[in-house]
């Protein structure tokens, strides 16, 4: 394995799926739903494989896929063109690493929000870049995007931003007035922004997710992906999109195209479907997801960790220290064996684990009764 890989050779989410099998652990640690999405989308991916659409799609998808994103990017007021302007992909991952590929190089630097999903240090040594990590800073009751901290990482060599809102694993959404701090920065260093909008269903309470593309100045800069896993039940599909000036998606695709060239045949008809017809569904989820937000808060509280508060995802964090602990990372590891539970400690998610080693990830994307019986295991703690 080549040097700038090497940190890479396995993912938290993989260890520790594979601990809480062992241990027959109730598994809040990986995010992923127990329940599967609308019936109308299993349809219409059941028509589509018995239906003939096996073979390739085309290389920028199919075009009633692409022609529903853009209809679903209208609700934010985003008009893109589904010929030039989008690109469907394996997934929010491929997305993001065929970005980072073809639009940076060896010598360039691209700033990363810390704590980040894993993915993206990964991808940043995959294009060969390297990466410059500004921490969020806790602040009134959240964790706040840190404005100067970020003017301060931005150099002649940046070339690019990723931005993950809403944001795993800490659960923060951006406000307007961050987002329109990272669009200035953007807009007076000439920088792409990459953004993350995978979650953009899920917002809690009056939570409101902005694409950072509908700012002054950024549709022409900004490479904007999502999709189909969170908002519909559907992590395995593995079904992505960039929505992006016809310059940026071009160059995401010569990339994309020798990754994995096309992929999910049989699923892209059914997100078509989805996206014009299962946001209702969708709303449905965004609900239930606050009220299991509020209940796996309410009983980890009890449990005694100091719970930090979730405005999107489906993760909740907390801090570990109320209950004696020092690591989170220590406590991860031998929590599956001691009480039969899985989560995910925060400082993997960073360059800085002596600054994030307190906090630990649990996912709330689980039936009600999976969600209390991690609770009931959880209170053994104290
Ligand atoms: N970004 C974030 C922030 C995520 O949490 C995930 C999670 N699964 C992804 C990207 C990957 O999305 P996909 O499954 O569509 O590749
Ligand atoms: N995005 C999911 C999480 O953060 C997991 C994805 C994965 O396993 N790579 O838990």
């Amino acid at each position: 394995l080549v040097p700038r890989l090497q940190p890479f050779t396995s993912t938290i989410f993989a260890e520790m799926t594979a601990l809480a099998v062992r241990h027959e652990a109730v598994n809040l640690g990986q995010g992923f739903p127990d329940t599967d999405g609308p019936a109308g989308m299993l349809d219409a991916a059941k028509n589509a494989l018995f239906g003939g659409a096996n073979q390739y799609p085309p290389g920028p998808g199919r075009p009633e896929l692409r022609a529903a994103i853009a209809r679903h990017r209208l609700r934010y007021g985003a008009e893109y063109d589904p010929d030039t302007e989008i690109l469907v992909t394996a997934g929010a991952t491929e997305a993001i690493a065929a970005s980072l590929i073809a639009l940076t190089q060896a010598g360039d630097e691209v700033v990363v929000i810390e704590p980040y999903y894993d993915s993206y240090a990964a991808a940043v040594a995959m294009a060969g870049a390297e990466r410059r990590v500004v921490g969020l800073v806790e602040r009134d009751g959240r964790f706040a995007l840190d404005v100067e901290g970020l003017r301060a990482a931005v150099s002649g060599r940046t070339r690019a931003i990723l931005i993950n809102s809403p944001h795993n694993p800490t659960g923060t959404v951006f406000t307007r007035a961050e987002l329109e701090a990272v669009a200035a920065l953007c807009v007076e260093n000439d920088l792409i922004a990459i953004t993350d909008e995978v979650y953009e269903h899920l917002v809690f309470d009056d939570a409101e997710h902005i694409p950072l593309a509908t700012l002054p100045g950024m549709r022409e800069r900004t490479v904007s992906i999502s999709s189909a896993g969170k908002t519909f039940n559907c992590t395995g599909w593995k079904i992505g999109w960039v929505c992006a000036s016809p310059e940026l998606v071009a160059a995401v695709k010569a990339a994309k195209q020798f990754i994995t060239f096309v992929s999910g045949g049989p699923f892209q008809p059914a997100v078509a479907h989805a996206l014009d017809h299962e946001l209702p569904w969708a709303e449905n989820l965004r609900t239930s997801l606050q009220d299991k937000r509020d209940r796996l808060a309410a009983g980890l509280a009890e449990a005694g960790f100091a719970v930090r508060p979730t405005a999107g995802t489906y993760f909740v964090c907390v801090d570990v220290r109320p209950l004696g602990f020092e690591d989170a990372s220590e406590l991860a590891w031998e929590l599956p064996e001691r009480v039969g539970v899985a989560a995910v400690p925060v400082k993997v998610f960073t360059d800085h684990p002596e600054e994030w080693k307190h906090l630990l990830r649990f996912a709330f994307c689980k039936r009600n009764e999976v969600i209390d019986e991690a609770v009931t295991r959880l209170r053994k703690l104290r």
